[in-house]
């Protein structure tokens, strides 16, 4: 069966065509400034020439046509016609407390997805969008909703709940739930199989732009550092994952700034970004540090200390650690991060291999071979993961 998979923001929509008899790669594309104008980015992977060009995207339903009579057509295309697309699955951010799984979508489903607007306010009515369009253009398709917050509801009542009145969890559904999870899922899924045991103890860092560690039994969330929103755990290229609640208030008083503004400046110009004053790029923070950046040189060290810091403290989460696994563009590419990050975990058995460590953006163990902690890079596939999900469902 071929799947559609679906990300839809709020004036943009990635898709990746797949043919799960094989797990290949057909196409993927994206349109972009849906409401404002139109671009359209399409790549097919069967040899016949990308397609690049503005297209008028006045709302999302133009976007998913133009997506299938390209993926159609004769020039560009990569199937026949539209019937050989058996489902879609849709990449939906927040499912609250409802939805441990993926699910079909149906009415339930969308009235859960929209019960979480409030929780995710920028991503789930665009992710509803998405649902709407392929449904209007593509009726009698099964769509499937694949949730990132489904990973962290394995977790126990003391790793979710903030340590705050419990009327708010009550009223409020106010808890950690944790985000990238299909990444999480998709990585820890391969730690397990690599390691070809039962009950086995996986951290995996997923380090991007944005970035988020979990500790995992089986692929099962234990623990998961991001909270209620994206904006908690390690801090990542803009956001600055945890610090003092209290410090906001401060701030906020000395430069009276209101709760957005205060918001801004913690999800945009925080993390390595605020603190190396040079970019949320790594690769940009690894070249100014080479030239004697010392602002810059403080940002990568701080941010790998927070990432060892999490390993440490999932460690003692789980009790040990069988499998620590890299993931996303910094996990995948940066030789140097890893190694900053592992540096001092030997007490853990943590030991990096050098050579092997040299890897970048494929699946390879890096540790040596007496390292009783098996560390490897796993590039994750999110979009495999909802096709995965999206097939077991309408299968
Ligand atoms: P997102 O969270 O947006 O999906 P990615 O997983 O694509 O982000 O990661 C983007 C980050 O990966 C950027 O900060 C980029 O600098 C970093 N990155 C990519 N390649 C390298 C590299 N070779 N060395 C260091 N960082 C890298």
């Amino acid at each position: 069966m071929k799947i559609l998979v679906i990300n839809a923001g709020s004036s943009s929509l990635k898709y990746q065509l797949i043919d799960m008899d094989d797990e290949s790669l057909l196409a993927k594309g994206l349109c972009e400034r849906i409401g404002i104008d139109g671009r359209l980015t399409h790549k097919p992977q069967n040899g016949k020439p990308a397609y690049e060009a503005d297209v008028p995207f006045p709302t999302h339903k133009e976007a998913i046509e133009a997506v299938l009579e390209k993926l159609t057509s004769a020039e560009y295309g990569v199937v026949d016609s539209m019937s050989e697309i058996g489902a879609v699955g849709h990449r939906v951010l927040h499912g609250g407390s409802e939805f441990t799984e993926s699910c079909l979508v149906d009415d339930a489903c969308e009235a859960a997805i929209k019960k979480c607007f409030p929780l995710g306010p920028l991503h789930n009515p665009a992710n509803l969008m998405g649902i709407k369009a392929c449904q209007a253009v593509m009726p009698g398709t099964p769509q499937v909703a694949v949730f990132d917050t489904s990973f962290g509801m394995s977790m126990a009542p003391k790793a979710y709940i903030y340590a705050l009145p419990y009327e708010y969890y009550e009223n409020d559904s106010l808890r950690r739930y944790g985000f990238h999870g299909t990444s999480h899922r998709f990585v820890s899924a391969r730690a397990c199989e690599l390691a070809g045991k039962p009950g086995t103890r996986v951290i995996n860092c997923h380090l991007g732009n944005g970035s988020s560690v979990s500790a995992s039994i089986d692929g099962k969330c234990v623990d998961t550092s991001m909270g209620l929103t994206p904006l908690a755990g390690v801090p990542m290229g803009t956001r600055s994952g945890d610090c003092d609640p209290a410090l906001l208030q401060f701030i906020m008083n000395k430069y009276g700034f209101s709760v957005d503004e205060m918001l801004n400046i913690l999800n945009k110009k925080s993390g390595v970004l605020g603190i190396s004053g040079v970019s949320s790029d790594f690769r940009d923070l690894d070249n100014a540090a080479a030239e004697g950046n010392e602002r810059a040189r403080l940002a990568l060290d701080k941010f790998a200390y927070e990432v060892r810091k999490y390993i440490g403290s999932y460690a003692a989460a789980l009790g040990g650690v069988d499998v620590l696994t890299f993931t996303a563009g910094v996990g995948e590419n940066s030789a140097s991060m890893r190694a900053s990050i592992c540096e001092g975990l030997e007490f853990l058995g943590i030991k990096l291999c050098p050579e092997r460590n040299k890897v970048r953006g494929k699946e390879a163990l890096i540790s040596t071979d007496d390292s009783s902690v098996a560390v490897y890079v796993i590039p994750t596939n999110e979009e495999l993961m909802i096709a995965r999900d999206t097939l077991s469902l309408v299968q």
